[in-house]
């Protein structure tokens, strides 16, 4: 469950030196600027403007921004214009902009390691297989020859590639013994054309 809403901050207060429209006192009503912004797990995410109130220190009579008379309301604009967005409001949206940029570098690394390995096939080597649409396997190096690279396929097949996983954690005996051979120059296309989607070496 994601847990979001919205939040305001209080950025900037000060006297209106106005009588106040319910008690008549005079300097009595205080004006509160307030910054309201979007969270997610309560981590801020973005602005989402500003709003404003009054209260009277005497009677307590609360103007909501949308209450207040044409001069409260001047007051209101000329005090938030002082008022810059803080920085912080904007805090969840730089740590999804860093997390897309780690994971786009992770992903291109992880591609660069695999275009390196599949060319030296290791016994033990375990390539995630994606057979066709919503059909995923293991294939397990068994033997390398020069340029033929023999596989044991998984006994099992998932229709997730995040069911690879489990394929894997079913352990070694469920590879079949009955190797098959692959061209090194084949494994390298099926890299390139993401049938081989990754590979683990131990
Ligand atoms: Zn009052």
């Amino acid at each position: 469950m994601i847990v979001y809403g919205t939040k305001g901050t209080l950025l900037a207060t000060t006297t209106i030196f106005e009588e106040c429209a319910g008690c008549k006192a005079q300097n009595s009503v205080q004006m509160y600027i307030y910054q309201n912004h979007a969270h997610i797990f309560w981590i801020p995410t973005f602005p989402i403007g500003k709003t404003g109130a009054t209260q009277c220190s005497q009677c307590l009579l609360v103007f909501k921004k949308k209450e207040f008379s044409p001069s409260l309301k001047g007051h209101y604009e000329s005090l938030k214009s002082n008022q810059k967005t803080p920085l912080w409001t904007f805090a969840g949206l730089g740590i999804i902009a860093l997390l897309i940029t780690f994971g786009i570098i992770a992903s291109k690394r992880n591609d660069e390691k695999n275009a390196k390995i599949i060319l030296s096939p290791q016994k033990g080597d375990v390539y995630e297989i994606r057979i066709g649409q919503e059909q995923y396997t293991l294939y397990k190096v068994d033997k390398v020859n020069a340029d033929t690279v023999f596989v044991l396929p998984n006994y099992y097949e998932t229709n997730k590639a995040t069911g690879l996983s489990e394929l894997k954690e079913k352990g070694d005996q469920h590879f079949i013994n009955e190797p098959f051979p692959l061209l090194k120059a084949d494994l390298k296309s099926m890299l390139e054309k993401g049938e081989i989607m990754d590979i683990d070496r131990k």
